[in-house]
């Protein structure tokens, strides 16, 4: 991993919370799905994160993200039982 690549991890991170909530401009949630695309680390940390942020897969599907990048996040995430419906 280089240098360059290090930084944009950090600032990945830094958004991480307000990407999450959707909280992001449309210029930055760009830049972190691009960064998304490119980095299986981030991915895989994002991942973990929206798990404990939001707790079951169920809810991430609720969020308004790109189908691409919940799917991708959703298959990073360890396989676990979906919640039954009542
Ligand atoms: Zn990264």
């Amino acid at each position: 991993m280089n240098e360059l690549n290090r930084r944009t991890c950090e600032e990945a991170f830094r958004r991480l919370d307000h990407f999450l909530d959707r909280r992001l401009g449309p210029e930055e949630t760009r830049l972190v799905e691009d960064h998304l695309r490119v980095c299986e680390a981030c991915t895989r940390e994002f991942a973990f994160e929206a798990s404990v942020l939001i707790g079951v897969k169920q809810k991430l599907r609720q969020l308004a993200a790109p189908a691409e990048l919940v799917s991708r996040i959703l298959s990073q995430l360890p396989p676990t039982p979906e919640p039954k419906k009542p």
